[in-house]
């Protein structure tokens, strides 16, 4: 069986780990967590990054740091994984969600603009497969309005919008190191903090509401409690393993754009049964091989497509459920259709794309999708 991902260990995890083990930190914010803050901050120009225990933990922080009231209101895309929207509603915010777009399955300022209203505090976009949202218009409504933008970066390290990097450009991101992810550490996550103004607070509320951090750097002379918090830092056991994948990243990243690209020059415009290839990548946008995805004409074709890739060895998968109608949430949501989000609930299928996986895989994985009728 060809799995739909496998995680990758660079080689290096096991001795970074072993380092921690001889050292005196084994908790967390030690060298390895400053030296994976300093490779995001360098080579992407964030203000300011800090590790987290997931994704999920980072786009708390994030809602955390909004300072919701009750009332507020936070527009989600529907069509993301359950922490984009979970994370605010904790803050006791209303989510409103809106539809994907046509051209592909990210949130559009068209969808957002009639759901702001004198309630609406934040906005969240959801980078869906590493492609960029087409941003220029989304920061032009925050700006208008007022309101804050978050990045659920979760998928998108290493891609850009414009030549900006991603999670670099609304006021606060999300980066996941989930095992799923392009980069690592099993369970992991990032905060991107690159408005000036939650700076100082990112880490008080990182380190149990403390600042302890600042003590750490010499900056007060007694460390106690000043603000909510939690902990979200991970241990430097999770950022030993981190930096060894970050270390590596040009050639996992290189490693993934090929099994991508083979996957693309094969499939594109060659399939049967109504089946597609993903839409081309917006001009705006860059490619960071985090997904390679089909549509299918209808959920009939999408469930005897990956029964039948199935049942020649090939595992596949879909998402996303609809965040509106879910069990959780359909009652609380306003009843507006979101035919989009619906549309790429039923019809999106996941080719496998990971590290480890063979020419020789991808080339069965191709021929059997060609075959089918
Ligand atoms: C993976 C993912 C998350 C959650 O990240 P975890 O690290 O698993 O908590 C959130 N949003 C999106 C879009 C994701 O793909």
């Amino acid at each position: 069986m060809i799995p739909f991902n496998k995680p990758y260990c660079s080689g290096r995890e096991i001795s970074y780990i072993q380092e921690v083990c001889n050292s005196i930190t084994m908790s967390g914010n030690g060298d390895f967590t400053k030296y994976c803050h300093g490779f995001f901050e360098k080579r992407y120009g964030f203000r300011k990054c800090l590790l987290c225990t997931s994704g999920t933990d980072a786009l708390e922080m994030c809602a955390m740091l909004c300072e919701l009231k009750p009332g507020d209101e936070v527009i989600v895309p529907s069509f993301t994984f359950v922490s984009t929207a979970l994370a605010f509603l904790r803050e006791g915010a209303h989510i409103r969600f809106a539809d994907s777009g046509t051209e592909n399955p990210n949130i559009t300022a068209e969808a957002i603009a009639p759901l702001i209203n004198e309630r609406t505090k934040v906005i969240v976009v959801v980078h869906y497969a590493g492609v960029a949202c087409d941003m220029d218009p989304i920061m032009d409504l925050a700006r208008e309005h007022n309101l804050l933008v978050v990045e659920d970066a979760a998928q998108a390290i290493d891609a850009y919008y414009k030549g900006r990097p991603l999670g670099g450009i609304g006021h606060l991101a999300a980066f996941s190191f989930h095992e799923t992810k392009n980069i690592s550490s099993g369970e992991g996550g990032m905060l991107v903090v690159n408005d000036e103004r939650f700076v100082r607070r990112c880490e008080i509320l990182w380190e149990k509401g403390t600042n302890r951090a600042e003590f750490y750097r010499g900056m007060v002379n007694k460390y106690g409690w000043c603000d909510m918090g939690s902990s979200f830092l991970p241990s430097e056991i999770i950022a030993a393993f981190l930096w060894a994948q970050l270390e590596q990243m040009d050639d996992i990243q290189g490693k993934r754009k090929h099994i991508w690209e083979q996957y693309d020059q094969a499939l594109r415009g060659k399939l049967h049964a109504g089946i597609t290839v993903m839409p081309p990548l917006p001009a705006y946008a860059t490619n960071n091989a985090h997904i390679y995805y089909l549509l299918c004409p209808s959920l009939d074709v999408r469930t005897r497509f990956m029964n039948y890739l199935k049942n020649h060895g090939v595992q596949t998968t879909f998402h996303y459920l609809p965040l509106h109608s879910s069990e959780y949430y359909k009652d609380k949501h306003d009843g507006r259709p979101l035919p989009q989000c619906d549309r790429y609930s039923d019809t999106l299928v996941r080719l496998p794309l990971f590290y480890s996986l063979q020419d020789e895989d991808v080339a069965k994985i191709i021929k059997l999708a060609l075959a089918f009728k």
